[in-house]
């Protein structure tokens, strides 16, 4: 087998010097473990910070050793009761083609009619963090206004379906004419392109002349303070993730921040396994407007285990429409 390996930790933007594809010998399977052949591999913001020798709420990758991260495949072999072969799993064994895993952490898929590697997208990880994020951390309710940026990614594209399904007006932000049109079928309302030129405080002005309720921040940096500048008293924002500062050491200008206090806005930020007691919910409304035709899902797909790393960096300039996976 062979798995991706951090090879050096990087400054700044990653390169493909950082990462290394080496043989791994896999061993034989023990009492309660399975052997999964990979199908598809994700690649997620989250892993550069976990390139980055930080104490976070995921640990750091180890130099020299294999990378991990979410992955669907087949079980080839199990020793695991209720695991047989054929069986399709998730689990958190990525970065390679084959893994042995524990039974006990990987899940396997339930037959909800949808295609296998959208537990790695909609139905996964990216999108219990749209729609807790939305409806639990930052209470949205119908009739609010959202904000959203990267609104053509994995978490945006679903906070934006999940909110038009609860009868929310939604502005999205994305980078490029195809994106905002796209995410403009799903049902958003306003949509602003930040790589068009205007500055998105003004752009954001422009669309939200009665301000917004709610702030779903993927981005930070410019986005957040133009989130700040046109915010209703008593907004709520979820602080899910700041893509703008991933790779840069420089901490972000921020001219509304004060706004917080005047306009009494709420920052929560969160965590998507805050909620892993909480996924039947998810299934259930999800599953219901998967049903229904509600939900339109989009993937970017790279195809190989070669090419792993290109598919991750091309996260950080905007090269995935929908959730970004790998094929083998
Ligand atoms: P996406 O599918 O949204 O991919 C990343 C997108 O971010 C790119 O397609 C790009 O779109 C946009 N982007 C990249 N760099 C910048 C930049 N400098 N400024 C503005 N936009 C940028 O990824 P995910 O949906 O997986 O993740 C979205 C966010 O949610 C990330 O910040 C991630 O860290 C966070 N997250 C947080 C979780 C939590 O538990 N708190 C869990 C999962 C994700 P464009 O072309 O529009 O620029």
């Amino acid at each position: 087998a062979k798995a991706w390996h951090l090879e050096r930790r990087p400054r700044g933007l990653p390169g493909n010097e950082d990462f290394a594809l080496k043989a791994i010998d896999l061993p034989d399977l023990a009492e309660g473990q399975i052997r999964v052949a990979n199908r598809w591999l994700s690649v997620d913001p989250y892993m550069r910070g976990r390139m980055n020798d930080v104490k976070s709420y995921v640990p750091p990758f180890q130099l020299g050793e294999p990378m991990q991260g979410g992955a669907v495949g087949e079980v080839v072999e199990s020793k695991a009761e209720g695991f047989a072969r054929g069986d399709l799993v998730q689990h958190m064994e990525g970065w390679r083609d084959e893994a042995v895993v524990d039974a006990s952490r990987a899940q396997k898929l339930p037959d909800i009619g949808v295609p296998e590697q959208a537990f790695l997208g909609q139905l996964g990880m990216p999108g219990m963090t749209g729609y807790f994020g939305l409806l639990s951390v930052a209470e949205a309710k119908p009739g609010d206004t959202v904000f959203v940026s990267a609104a053509a990614g994995a978490v945006g594209s679903t906070v934006v379906q999940v909110a038009k399904a609860k009868g929310m007006t939604v502005i999205g932000s994305a980078g490029g004419k195809e994106k905002c049109d796209w995410v403009r079928s799903l049902g958003a309302d306003r949509m602003i392109d930040y790589k068009a030129g205007t500055s998105v405080v003004k752009a954001l002005m422009e669309a939200a002349p009665d301000g917004i309720d709610v702030y779903f921040d993927n981005v930070g940096g410019d986005h957040l303070d133009a989130a700040l500048a046109v915010a209703n008293e008593r907004a709520r924002f979820a602080i899910c993730g700041m893509i703008d500062i991933y790779n840069s050491a420089e901490p972000t200008e921020l001219r509304y921040i004060a706004r917080i206090i005047g306009a009494r806005i709420r920052l929560q930020g969160f965590i998507v396994s805050d909620f892993l007691s909480r996924m039947a919910e998810f299934y259930r409304d999800m599953g219901e407007w998967t049903k229904a035709g509600k939900l339109q899902r989009e993937e970017t797909v790279v195809e190989g285990l070669e090419k792993m790393p290109d598919a991750f960096l091309g996260l950080f300039s905007g090269r995935n429409m929908g959730k970004m996976l790998v094929r083998l």
